[in-house]
């Protein structure tokens, strides 16, 4: 007997589920298209070689000791966070008026976020994207926000919906929070163009709403992790307020060590200062201070530009590696005579693509062929390699034939 006994099995995460079955699978042509964890040409879980170095150097150095961080995190981290995102010379930085906190990764990042705004902004409505992230809405739920939506995507170009964005966000109550994917949009590869973000910011400067952009991408979209971030640093540009979420886990690989934080860019210094109080009282109670290990490592790496520079090599060749398979699976769909225009596969950007199969199509791709991804019909393109990409063009070949 137990006093839990009554407790009912609760389903797999959409996400991470479709790994769990994959494991299950004893097929050696299986393939694993789910998570969004870049994968070697080997199939292999990648560690950079300048992680690896700081690493080491962090261990070598006997004056480290494992004392608790305070609630905000390292401070030297959290500064050069803010710098790598919003540019070394951004006013908002020279003019103190950034909150930055560690916080456990891009997620973390979002609730502690969520959860400052739930307690201190007048409006508690954040509008997400159509698709998003899956943990979008449950993060923002929890933290005691009203999440609504705005159309993004359309399924009939795949690519944009301009105007359904604007329609919607011109409709949104003033200054409602809006959570923007600083680039590389999860689930869809599909990002605005330059022009498109100005009339964005335009228009939600005009109508006082407030971003929060999830930065989970840095560098992966493009190579370049100031080309990537050249949307954020627009709005931090016309002196605005906003809040940033950025997490290490895809473009330095830190996934697991939980690496990530929460910038809240504040209209002066002295309510900079106030919100970073109120922020140390959302995190002490929900998990005292953040790790060690991680932001130790990512400062050794942002600190020292010979490392930087190591890094910033390591991550355009897994973003090259990215596209490439981009145009690999492309042609081996047109050398196949595929049925149906997959240009948008070269065109959607980072992580993922977003091919367009519908949920019968996943599901006879798993069932005939062992690949795995998300039954929105979304891709990693980071668990494709030269081996595998012509299977995958064969089951989708058949799924659409
Ligand atoms: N936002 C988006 C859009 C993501 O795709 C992810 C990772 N899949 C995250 C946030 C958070 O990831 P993490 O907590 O591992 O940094």
């Amino acid at each position: 007997a137990s006093v839990f006994a009554g407790i009912a099995q609760a389903p797999e995460d959409p996400i991470l589920g479709v790994t769990v079955a994959f494991n299950k699978d004893p097929s050696p042509v299986k393939i694993n298209l789910g998570v969004g964890a870049y994968r070697t040409e080997e199939g292999k879980p990648l560690v950079l070689n300048v992680v690896r170095r700081a690493e080491q150097m962090l261990i070598n150095d006997p004056s480290r000791v494992k004392e608790y961080l305070p609630i905000t995190g390292l401070a030297e981290y959290n500064k050069l966070s803010a710098k790598l995102i919003f540019g070394a010379d951004s006013p908002a930085i020279q003019e103190n008026r950034v909150a930055t906190v560690q916080c456990l990764s891009g997620t973390g990042s979002l609730r502690v976020g969520g959860e400052f705004l739930a307690k201190h902004y007048h409006e508690r409505t954040i509008y997400i994207p159509v698709p998003t992230w899956g943990n979008h809405p449950k993060v923002f739920t929890l933290a005691g926000l009203t999440v609504r939506s705005y159309r993004y995507y359309d399924p009939a170009t795949r690519g944009l919906d301009f105007n359904g964005l604007l329609e919607d966000l011109s409709s949104a109550p003033l200054g409602s929070i809006v959570l923007l994917h600083a680039c590389a949009h999860n689930p869809t590869g599909v990002d605005p163009t330059i022009d498109q973000w100005e009339q964005i910011r335009q228009l939600m400067r005009s109508k006082s709403l407030l971003p929060f952009f999830d930065s989970a991408y840095q560098g992966f979209a493009s190579g370049s992790l100031d080309k990537d971030a050249q949307p954020v640093r627009m709005f931090v540009a016309d002196g605005g307020e906003l809040l940033m979420a950025q997490s290490y886990a895809k473009n330095m690989g830190m996934y697991g060590e939980r690496v990530g934080a929460l910038s809240i860019v504040c209209g002066s210094a002295d309510v900079a200062v106030r919100v970073e109080s109120q922020l140390k009282l959302v995190i002490r109670p929900m998990y005292s201070s953040p790790p060690l290990h991680g932001p130790s490592v990512v400062a050794t790496i942002l600190k020292d530009s010979e490392m930087f520079n190591e890094w910033t090599v390591e991550l355009k060749a897994m973003a090259d590696r990215i596209i490439s398979m981009r145009q690999q699976l492309f042609d081996a769909l047109k050398s196949r005579g595929t049925p149906g225009d997959w240009s948008h596969i070269i065109k959607q950007i980072g992580m993922f693509t977003f091919t367009g199969l519908n949920s019968e199509q996943v599901a006879f791709m798993r069932q005939e062929y062992h690949i795995y991804m998300t039954s929105d019909g979304r891709i990693s393109m980071a668990g494709l390699n030269m081996r595998n990409v012509p299977h995958l063009a064969d089951a989708i070949h058949a799924a659409v034939t």
